[in-house]
């Protein structure tokens, strides 16, 4: 692909964020960065603006809009959340990379994909949240939708492969997280910094704690099986320490094909930027003889509940994987904040999901109606669990 790109950056100053302007930098000028959002890290983005010459940059909080508006006047600053929507849509990009944290991203998704913009997508929850919708939206605009997220890229690069009607099942691997291997009686005890302390990949603290608890992978298996059209049952998750294989297609005749990388999401990232295509990275491919051994482990679904609650509020389907997620959000803060257990977070989520039962979906409304029914309610859970 040798054309000039006008790509976006939504979640700039973010873990994914910096490292796709990395791979901005890397591109040769075949990417060009038309526009940067943040929340509220306003220092932060007018820096990245600065060193990548961007005319337009987006705060979602008001005051750190004003504050960036006030230190920054080699262009525009747009603010809330309206702002970050005239950002995706008066910028004229050709790709919007949406690499915010949370339900917070269907918004920004939704109105990529209503242009019909390519959209590159590290924001798992946006499919979580409106699966049906934004594939169905995707599919009416003719916009494009590339996985960033090391699972799902490998997936989709290993699928490009695969003859149609070839494919037997999908599986996607998970760390373990920090607290493989442990107890629910050790579980309760541990820390906010210990559940911090991701064994192999460095993200965001919202991901990192949804990889402690798993909840990551059931997030995941519900992406894969909107960016595929999987059937659930057709989705496995095997545990698998070393990080090292992404992603496996089952074929028809009992084969599988293994994505290998190191864990470094630049590689997923500069793939959906590129469009699917493989580009120069400087990234050591991995070591086979210095790693030695490959291993590979069930889930232990006692010990880790989130991962069946996922799959469960998937099949159900409705709102409940909305209901779901934005519980799951509103326990990981509590967390993170040292107001709630580790282990109260599926207690959190069980307990939301039971009170409000899967209604059916329709529209984009109904769901951020449903993200703010299940947010009260969540919260309510939490102060009553504190
Ligand atoms: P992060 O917390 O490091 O960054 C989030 C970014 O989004 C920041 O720029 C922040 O300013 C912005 N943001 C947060 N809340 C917002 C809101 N309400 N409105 C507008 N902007 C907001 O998160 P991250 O680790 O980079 O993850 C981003 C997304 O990518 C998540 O959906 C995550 O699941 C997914 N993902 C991340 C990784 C990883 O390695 N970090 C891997 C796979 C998938
Ligand atoms: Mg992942």
């Amino acid at each position: 692909m040798s054309d000039r790109r006008r790509l976006l950056v939504l979640g700039a100053t973010g873990s994914i964020g910096t490292q796709a302007l990395d791979v901005v930098a890397r591109s040769h000028g075949e990417l060009e960065l038309v526009g940067l959002s943040a929340q509220r890290s306003w220092e932060q983005l007018v820096a990245q603006a600065r060193q990548t010459g961007v005319a337009r940059i987006a705060l979602s909080e008001p005051d750190a809009a004003a504050r960036a508006a006030e230190a920054w006047t080699g262009g525009e600053v747009l603010s809330g959340a309206e702002g970050l929507v005239r950002l995706v849509v008066e910028s004229e990009a050709d790709l919007v990379l949406n690499a915010l944290v949370g339900s917070a991203g269907l918004g920004p998704t939704v109105a990529t994909l209503g242009e019909g913009i390519e959209l590159a997508l590290a924001n798992k929850e946006s499919l979580v949240v409106g699966g049906e919708l934004v594939t169905a939206l995707a599919e009416a605009t003719g916009a494009q939708i590339l996985p960033v997220d090391s699972e799902h890229a490998a997936l989709h690069q290993l699928l490009a492969g695969c003859a149609p009607g070839s494919v037997r099942r999908l599986t996607i691997t998970a760390s373990g997280g920090p607290f493989r291997g442990m107890s629910v009686e050790q579980l309760e005890q541990v820390s906010v910094q210990e559940a911090l302390a991701h064994p192999t990949w460095s993200m965001g603290g919202k991901i990192t704690i949804d990889s402690a608890t798993l909840m990551n992978k059931g997030l995941e298996v519900m992406e894969a099986h909107h960016l595929f059209g999987t059937p659930y049952e057709q989705i496995d998750v095997v545990v698998h320490p070393q990080s090292t294989i992404h992603g496996l297609v089952t074929l028809a005749d009992g084969a599988m094909l293994a994505h290998i990388g190191p864990p470094d999401m630049r590689l997923a990232i500069a793939y959906a930027l590129h469009g699917g295509e493989s580009v120069d990275l400087p990234i050591e491919p991995v070591d086979l003889v210095g790693l030695g051994a490959l291993t590979f482990e069930p889930v232990d679904s006692r010990t880790f509940p989130c991962l069946s609650l996922a799959r469960a509020a998937a099949l159900a389907g409705g709102t409940a994987p909305c209901v779901l997620n934005a519980a799951n959000e509103v326990a990981v803060h509590a967390f993170l904040a040292g107001r709630l257990a580790f282990t109260a977070i599926a207690a959190v989520i069980e307990a939301t999901l039971e009170r409000l039962p899967a209604e059916r979906v329709s529209s984009f409304d109904a769901l951020y109606e449903a993200d703010r029914g299940a947010r009260e309610l969540a919260s309510e859970t939490v102060a009553a669990l504190a």
